[in-house]
């Protein structure tokens, strides 16, 4: 990046960030929310350690990921950074078995946990480490066939079995909502509310993150529960257009 670029991405970041805030704030408000019970995540996946050192200093604070060779270049990036120690950073994508071990004791919370086979295998090697990995159970509301995740009935059926794992904690659950269908998206995230309150209900469990809502529909996954926001594009790519 030359300086002057550099520049403007640093202004178009901070501008971009308030804008944003005000949008998912107005979003919670109508929903009767308060704004402070939605974290945002920023989806570094498409940009550099160097975007990301940017992002911090206008104001972002946990980072989400997809890949765990990403990750581990954006964790090696920013090691000369010291502000950027308390940086979080999240799984969000696919995890094969294979590349746990490269995930887990660097990452707060893994969203992507879509079958009991996946988190039989992240308690095996947390426990064989000693580590806790607190974990979201990825569910696929809207039933698509491209989609991962548990469907809502198997997901009922599994939690016994999840909740008897060592070496993680499941924190809540995580969904994607159809694209492009604002009304889709509504049913699906209005979905995955009904589901944690069923399952806190059989289980006891707090299940107190939902991970909803992208850059084109996070206000929709606001008002319909979401407590952490999963946003790449609108955060990082000038050409995204607000709306
Ligand atoms: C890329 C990605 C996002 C961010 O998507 P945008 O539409 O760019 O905001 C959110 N969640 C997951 C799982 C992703 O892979």
């Amino acid at each position: 990046m030359r300086g002057n670029e550099q520049t403007e991405l640093d202004s178009f970041l901070v501008e971009r960030r308030k804008a944003i805030c005000e949008r998912m704030a107005a979003a919670a408000r109508r929903a009767g929310r308060s704004p402070d019970e939605v974290t945002m995540l920023a989806v570094s996946k498409t940009v550099g350690p160097k975007e990301v050192v940017l992002a911090w200093k206008a104001g972002y604070r946990a980072f989400g990921e997809n890949r765990p060779q990403e990750l581990k270049r954006k964790l090696e990036g920013i090691e000369a950074y010291p502000e950027l120690r308390g940086a979080r950073f999240d799984m969000i994508g696919n995890l094969q078995t294979n590349k746990i071990n490269q995930v887990i004791g660097k990452v707060s919370l893994i969203h992507s946990v879509s079958s009991v086979h996946l988190a039989q295998s992240i308690s095996k090697r947390a426990a064989a480490r000693g580590l806790r990995c607190d974990v979201l159970l990825e569910v696929n509301v809207s039933g698509e066939k491209s989609k991962a995740g548990f469907s809502p009935e198997e997901l009922r059926g599994a939690m016994d079995q999840l909740m008897g794992l060592d070496g993680i904690a499941v924190r809540g659950l995580m969904t994607m909502a159809p694209a492009h269908d604002a009304d889709g998206a509504r049913r699906t995230f209005c979905g995955l509310r009904e589901l944690a309150e069923a399952l806190r209900a059989d289980t006891g469990l707090g299940l107190e993150v939902l991970s909803s809502g992208m850059s084109d529909d996070f206000h929709i996954a606001i008002e319909e529960g979401s407590t952490l926001v999963r946003l790449g594009r609108i955060v990082f790519d000038p050409g995204y257009e607000l709306r």
